[in-house]
């Protein structure tokens, strides 16, 4: 089991509450942490950890509580979530859940088979990472078995930037 703590140095203000999470996930679970400067290292980071055993997959502004990352690990399912809400800064857009984003997510290792190709892993941009994995296994018919909610302190602006 792994956890994969993905973080970047924007909006570092975002990102301090996950810190203090992860100090009790810590205590009990191995997590990697990743500092993604260029553009591929997203992609990088994930292949060095993947099909190593179940994963967890924390990026750098949702907060994982201990009992979260519990349940992710003591669950059966092949692909589990937690929901984490985007917001928008001028609230003319209401809030979603994107679901096949990475926030909080764990693959099995049947489901990292499933989702990455030799293809394109490990090379591609972080951009649209979560959707070449999530994409594939929706395509292979797996569906994300979802936890609950996670809190998420990043607010995109109304163009869905993310520098
Ligand atoms: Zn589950």
């Amino acid at each position: 089991m792994i956890i994969l703590h993905s973080f970047s140095r924007f909006r570092m203000n975002q990102q301090l509450e996950t810190w203090q999470a992860l100090e009790s996930v810590r205590e009990s679970f191995r997590v990697v942490d990743a500092f993604l400067v260029d553009e591929q290292d997203y992609d990088k980071a994930l292949k060095d950890v993947w099909g190593q055993g179940d994963l967890i997959v924390v990026e750098q502004d949702v907060v994982p509580a201990l009992e979260m990352v519990e349940s992710l690990f003591g669950c059966d399912k092949p692909w589990c979530i937690f929901d984490y809400e985007i917001r928008y800064m001028d609230d003319k857009n209401p809030p979603f859940y994107p679901q096949t984003g990475l926030g909080l997510t764990k693959f099995s290792c049947d489901a990292q088979r499933v989702s990455a190709s030799e293809k394109w892993f490990g090379s591609g941009s972080w951009f649209n990472l979560d959707g070449r994995i999530t994409g594939a296994l929706v395509q292979a018919g797996y569906r994300p078995h979802v936890h609950g909610k996670v809190k998420h302190n990043r607010i995109v602006d109304w163009t869905g930037k993310t520098k």
